[in-house]
């Protein structure tokens, strides 16, 4: 049966189904059409973030944080627990329920919100009509006033290490190991990579992570990846950096991994080996020929600003467009269409997107990095505070780490904040918020923060932005 719907949303990840549900909100009538089904044949809601991402590499990282301090950071407490064992099966079981329940509450909102859901394969035809195939192949056309495409991305596969889900794995593959690999492979120190690694390194697992380029994290500030190498490493991860992976044998339950570095050829035994290089747009069979929506040489959706495609009416939004793939930066873009679809005027700071990295401490930041200053001529001042010397931390023996902020010489305007420690990513909206309200170091400076808390570091961050903290002897300039 044909219909017609104000909103029509291709893909029901974070982008795509924060998007319907705010359409939905504004009074809008909308749909969502999403193709992935389980075993059961049910429709899976959430994308990749919900069921393969975000959600299910978090709860892997905080059982597996766990199971770490239970064995290495109990003593320390008093506290003697014998020995420690992990069953993997139970860990990835939790796990599985958690992105279960995630997804159901996907659904849930979507009928409370009354966004109908079209299972099935959404393809765009001219004219804003909605191909949509459904997992039996029946085949629906529906008319929208408005597109919104929002088909994500998926992992970049590489020829010298093509993936085949059981010796050689992407991040799907690598979420469900059922044993602790003895030797694990990871090819690509980026998020993924460090994030997957650092979960079967604390089960035991003997870690290599092999990283074409020279520089490790080249997007942080240049503090976060010095300090971050140089932990990750005392943690056992044995990242090698210029390896470039030429090649891969299988034998039996092995894969031999050669690659390249400044010694010449190498090689490399693992039992599993994680292909983390990347992701790239996914947007097979979402547009006819005649669509007229535009795609740029790297495979992107062409876009403006405000998530508008070549054609009138057609947005698109999260990994298939420009910016950094990340769920909250999809989420944001599916709100802002909304809201201007119903005529709002809305915008979003797109420089003002932060990057976490949940390895324990966590990395995260936003703004800018005093690399990127240096280069655009930019004078700058830089505050910075480490968690050895905040009380709360050393109360929660977690002190490893920093926090960093940069501020306009001239106007004391944040231009970036730069967190290594155990609460990173929750400490770094303050920043965010702090930064999107055009604050100066000394607005931070001037605030009151409840003590003890790590949130203490921030402001003592700030305080030293001009030699001002208290905790921390001032560094004379
Ligand atoms: C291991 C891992 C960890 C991650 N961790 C984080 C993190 O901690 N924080 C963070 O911000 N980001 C993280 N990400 C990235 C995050 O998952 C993505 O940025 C986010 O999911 C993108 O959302 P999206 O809605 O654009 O696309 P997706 O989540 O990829 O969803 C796209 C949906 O569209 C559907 N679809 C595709 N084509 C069609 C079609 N033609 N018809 C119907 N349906 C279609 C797909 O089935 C899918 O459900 C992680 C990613 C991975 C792989």
């Amino acid at each position: 049966m044909s219909e017609k719907f104000d909103v029509i949303v291709i893909g029901a990840g974070p982008g795509g189904y924060v998007a319907a549900i705010r359409a939905a909100q504004l009074g809008l009538k909308t749909a969502c059409v999403e193709k992935w089904v389980s075993d059961e044949g049910k429709p899976v809601l959430g994308g990749t973030c919900l069921n393969v991402g975000c959600i299910p590499s978090k709860a892997l990282l905080d059982s597996t944080h766990k199971y770490e301090e239970a064995k290495h950071a109990f003593d320390v407490h008093g506290i003697s627990v014998g020995e420690v064992n992990i069953d993997v099966p139970t860990m990835v079981k939790r796990k599985n329920n958690i992105v279960k329940n995630l997804t159901q509450g996907v659904a849930g909102l979507f009928k409370g919100n009354g966004v109908t859901l079209l299972q099935g394969t959404g393809k765009l035809l001219a004219g804003k009509k909605v191909e949509v195939t459904d997992k039996d192949g029946k085949v629906s056309v529906h008319e929208a006033a408005n597109v919104i495409l929002a088909s994500g991305s998926v992992a970049v596969n590489i020829p010298p290490a093509p993936v085949n889900g059981d010796t050689i794995v992407d991040n799907i593959g690598a979420l469900d190991f059922t044993e602790t690999p003895k030797r694990l492979g990871v090819i690509g120190a980026g998020v993924i990579g460090l994030e997957l690694g650092s979960v079967w390194r604390r089960l035991g697992s003997e870690v290599v992570v092999l990283e074409a380029m020279n520089d490790f994290l080249s997007l942080c500030d240049v503090d976060v990846s010095k300090e971050a190498l140089k932990i990750m490493k005392k943690q056992g991860l044995d990242v090698r950096l210029g390896a470039r992976v030429t090649g891969t044998e299988i034998n039996g339950k092995e894969v031999t991994v050669k690659y390249t570095d400044s010694n010449g050829e190498q090689s490399l035994v693992v039992d599993k080996l994680v292909v983390a290089v990347g992701r790239r747009p996914y947007t097979e069979g979402l547009l006819a020929g005649d669509a007229g929506v535009v795609i740029d040489e790297r495979g992107f959706i062409k876009v403006d600003d405000q998530c508008r495609t070549s054609v009138p009416g057609v947005y698109a939004i999260g990994d298939i467009v420009r910016g950094p793939m990340l769920a909250h930066k999809a989420s944001e873009e599916g709100v802002m269409v909304a809201d201007i679809i119903q005529g709002h005027k809305a915008q979003m700071s797109y420089d003002l997107i932060p990057s976490v990295i949940y390895t324990h401490p966590e990395l995260a930041w936003v703004g800018k990095t005093e690399q990127q200053l240096k280069a655009q001529g930019v004078k700058y001042k830089v505050g910075k505070f480490p968690f050895a010397a905040s009380g709360r931390a050393m109360a929660a023996n977690d002190t490893e780490g920093f926090v960093k902020i940069i501020a306009d010489e001239a106007t004391d305007r944040i231009l970036g904040c730069h967190i290594v420690g155990g609460h990173a990513a929750d400490l770094i909206a303050q920043a965010v918020i702090a930064m999107e309200f055009g604050s100066s170091a000394e607005d931070i400076a001037l605030t009151v923060f409840a003590h003890p808390t790590v949130s203490e570091a921030v402001h003592e961050a700030a305080l030293a932005v001009d030699n001002h903290a208290i905790h921390i002897v001032n560094r004379k300039r």
